[in-house]
């Protein structure tokens, strides 16, 4: 019996009845509590009001006709009231006009009973209504929990819409690095590649140089025997038959023997300067000097027979003053003018222009000799390099040309050759002008 009519929980449920009437509330109350219910009384409005307040009993029967406060203004109240207004209400009534059963609807109540009461039909109204309670509170706890979940779910899709947004700037951060580390890879692999390169390059530089050296050591030994055997023959047949000569022999025997310990001396010099240059130990003085005084004292030194046709061409109106060191531009100038000399063969003519631009006084030495092909006119001012024609065919090691374009350039002048084959070739290298801050 309890258990039927429980709201739910394991307390049977409570029912407050309100009449002004003692006997009927002993009659009903009686009843119901017979029937399992716990029953609460009040003969007032006003302290029916109170006990529902603080006894929140599960329904109320309510008794219209009351002295103090009668069931209508009780029900108002009590619908009014926050802690109260859901416990429903059932209005005991003698009252049969359909105003009065309207106007308890109207109030809130939930049904009516008609006095005099029947028991059954109390019980069946109460029992009613007493489930309906119990459904709405299932209901309202259904919704509360649902609302607990909902409001669960929002926060969890809150957190998942968080941590995927997290996971989105993760994601980004990590396509980021990525790229750049892939960037800078590709970079390091270029600089990786252009490094490559460039030791290749070094390595076939080193092998060059290797080679180069090789052939120069057979080249050098080649060029200083030559002149030595030479000497040493001379010296050995002045030597076995110095009687038998006379003076004149023994001059021509001697002249010779002292033009080949020159050209061996030269080229000693020459190979001594390109070893220098080699080491990039080739550091040379640099003053102010005139370039026509050394072209004049590298003439006067060649002791050519008279009659030559040597011309000296000055465009430069005074003096010729440069920046440079005065002992190694003679040197430049009188190997410019030996292979002039060597090439035109006493047949042709050489001539020496001296020429002023903005910054550079700009010799020039042109000949009229066999002159150079296009193709070998910049490769005649590396090592070695030496024409293998048999027009200009030169008896030198080839060192030369390469010197005079590393002293040139050692000086902040230039050097080049312009020529026309079969017609001659003009040598020409500058040299920067002396500032004069007058
Ligand atoms: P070398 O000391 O052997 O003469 P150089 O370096 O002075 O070597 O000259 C290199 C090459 O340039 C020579 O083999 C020569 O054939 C050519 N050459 C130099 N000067 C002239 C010139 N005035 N006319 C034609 N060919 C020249």
């Amino acid at each position: 019996m309890i258990d039927e009519f429980s709201t739910g929980s394991t307390l049977p449920a409570t029912i407050l009845i309100i009449d002004d009437q003692p006997k009927n509330l002993a009659v009903i109350g009686d009843y119901l509590m017979k029937c399992g219910f716990t029953i609460l009384v009040s003969q007032t409005g006003t302290g029916g009001l109170r006990r529902a307040r603080d006894l929140k009993p599960d329904l109320i029967l309510l008794d219209i006709l009351m002295p103090d406060m009668d069931g209508f203004e009780t029900c108002r109240r009590l619908k009014a009231d926050e802690s109260t207004k859901n416990i429903p209400v059932i209005f005991m009534t003698a009252l049969t006009s359909v105003e009065d059963k309207v106007k308890g609807f109207e109030l809130g109540g939930v049904d009516y009973i008609t006095k005099p009461i029947q028991y059954e039909e109390v019980l069946a109204r109460v029992k009613t209504h007493l489930q309906i309670v119990n459904q709405k509170k299932k209901l309202r706890l259904q919704a509360s929990v649902l609302r607990k979940i909902n409001i669960h779910l929002k926060k969890e899709i809150e957190t998942r819409k968080a941590a995927e947004r997290e996971l989105q700037s993760l994601n980004e951060e990590l396509e980021y690095r990525i790229k750049s580390r892939t960037e800078e890879l590709s970079k390091t692999a270029e600089k990786l590649r252009v490094a490559n390169i460039k030791l290749e390059k070094a390595n076939k530089e080193l092998l060059k140089i290797d080679t180069i050296k090789t052939e120069f050591v057979a080249l050098a030994s080649h060029e200083l025997r030559t002149p030595l055997t030479s000497i040493l023959g001379y010296a050995q047949t002045l030597l076995a038959s110095y009687s038998q000569m006379d003076n004149s022999m023994r001059a021509d025997v001697l002249s010779t023997i002292v033009s080949e310990s020159k050209r061996l001396s030269a080229l000693i010099g020459n190979l001594l300067d390109i070893s220098k240059i080699e080491n990039r130990n080739f550091n040379i003085v640099i003053e102010p000097f005139d370039v026509g005084e050394v072209i004049e004292r590298v003439i006067n030194a060649l002791n050519l027979p008279s009659g030559f046709p040597l011309t000296v061409h000055n465009m430069v109106p005074d003096k010729h003053r440069v920046v440079g060191n005065q002992e190694k531009t003679g040197q430049v100038i009188r190997n410019l003018l030996d292979n002039a000399l060597r090439y035109v063969k006493n047949e042709g003519q050489i001539t020496i222009e001296i020429k002023e631009t903005d910054e550079f006084i700009r010799v020039g030495i042109s000949d009229t000799g066999p002159g150079i092909r296009p193709e070998e006119q910049e490769k005649i001012f590396e090592k070695f390099y030496r024409i293998r024609d048999e027009k200009n065919r030169s008896f030198g090691s080839g060192l030369g040309l390469s010197i005079a374009s590393n002293i040139i350039e050692a000086q902040g002048g230039r050097i080049w050759v312009e020529s026309k084959y079969g017609k001659g070739s003009t040598f020409y290298f500058t040299l920067p002008k002396e500032i004069s801050y007058e």
